[in-house]
């Protein structure tokens, strides 16, 4: 057993100045640090000043397997940067081998991810994802939305899915990814989600990340019309907005992007249960504008804070997330926008991934970070931890020290 003593807790919610926790593979206690020390005297350890205790980071959405992205992709629009990831795809593939996909996980590891969901186009992250300390919710993504080739595609999936079942290690989750209502038969969707449902598996999909998504499943033009005819021959979207929705009614998903959703598809997310993830970087640099977090938020939706891949990113980087999403949206008050912020990437991520972490508070496992500041703490400091510098000093996961 551990005993911590720092000189704030920091949750979403509440800074618990001069507190300590109490921990094993799971958190035991919250107490103020000299009742700790009265309890358990030279067993304490203690982190003195400018110490910060909280909860480990949860990104929910990743692709491991384009983190050879540095500058090969084309920024500013969406079509054009889709284009890119098809003609660069086998080199961008082919040049993150594990090493370089176990340096992006441990690249989120030192940045305070202790929990990841992994979107897995192909299954080459399987190792990396299965020999990392984090949490990792592994996301087998499913594609294809040619009719002939649908038996095929789904025996290439099924294969990933259940070499991923074959990782028996604490903490890794096999789950399920539907790529996008325009990419997805209906057949292959429903197939899936079947298994879902029945299987209790977590299950994503990208939804209405861009305007081009939206004109093509509204009434098959815009920008998609063209490509979907010269590389597919496809004239009519495999999906409605509407159908595709309608076949996850009965499996609460995260859903990627949402940025062109209409307020029918938000109330159908509302309604159903299911969570959107934010992903700010991302719709910055592809030209899809911002998530309207106050719809919402009216709506009752919970939406959370993710990186996406570095297909579509500069880092894999939540503090980096958080602050651009803090000054993305300059209409929300910033210290409740600062706190709901920090409530996304703990305690609401851990609820829509299923995971036992992501909160301070006896029971759930003792995924935490200690980080060190150099200034006075405040009820600012949701703030400040984003717009001051901090360093990751200590970092456990299920109670284990990992850094
Ligand atoms: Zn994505």
């Amino acid at each position: 057993m551990k005993i911590v003593l720092s000189a704030v807790i920091f949750t979403p919610d509440t800074i618990y100045k001069d507190h300590g926790i109490v921990f094993d593979k799971t958190i035991v206690t919250i107490a103020p640090n000299d009742e700790l020390r009265a309890q358990y005297g030279n067993a304490c350890e203690e982190l003195g000043e400018g110490s910060v205790l909280m909860s480990g980071l949860i990104n929910p959405h990743v692709h491991l397997e384009f983190s050879a992205n540095r500058s090969t992709l084309t920024y500013g629009e969406f079509m054009p940067w889709l284009s890119s990831v098809i003609t660069h795809r086998d080199e961008l593939i082919n040049n993150c081998d594990a090493t370089c996909m176990q340096h992006a996980a441990q690249t989120m590891l030192n940045k305070g991810i202790t929990a990841f969901g992994a979107v897995s186009s192909y299954g080459f992250d399987l190792e990396a994802c299965a020999s990392t300390p984090q949490k990792v919710v592994y996301f087998n993504e499913l594609i294809g939305s040619d009719p002939l080739m649908a038996d095929a595609l789904y025996g290439d999936f099924q294969e990933r899915l259940f070499a991923s079942q074959e990782v028996r290690r604490e903490g890794f989750h096999p789950s399920i990814a539907i790529h996008s209502p325009y990419s997805v038969h209906r057949v292959l969707i429903q197939k899936a989600l079947q298994y879902a449902q029945a299987h209790k598996t977590r299950v994503t999909a990208h939804f209405m990340e861009s305007l081009s998504e939206r004109q093509w499943l509204d009434d098959n033009s815009g920008e998609f019309q063209p490509f979907f005819q010269n590389f597919l021959k496809q004239s009519i979207a495999a999906n409605t907005a509407e159908e595709f929705l309608s076949y996850f009614n009965d499996v609460p998903t995260l859903f990627t992007h949402g940025v062109h959703a209409n307020d029918e598809e938000l109330l159908t997310l509302s309604q159903k249960g299911h969570t959107v993830i934010h992903c700010p970087i991302s719709n910055r640099l592809l030209g899809n504008g911002v998530l309207d977090i106050e719809r919402l938020d009216t709506q009752k939706i919970r939406w959370i804070v993710g990186t996406d891949g570095l297909s579509s990113n500069y880092t894999l980087d939540l503090f980096e997330e958080m602050k651009v999403a803090l000054f993305i949206h300059p209409n929300q008050p910033l210290l409740p926008l600062a706190k709901q912020l920090w409530k996304s990437v703990t305690v609401d991520a851990a609820k829509a991934l299923r995971l036992n972490c992501g909160s301070i508070a006896p029971n759930y496992d003792a995924d935490i970070l200690v980080v060190r500041v150099d200034y006075p703490i405040t009820d600012q400091l949701p703030i400040h931890l984003l717009t001051q510098p901090h360093q990751i000093e200590s970092i456990y996961i299920q109670g284990e020290k990992i850094k």
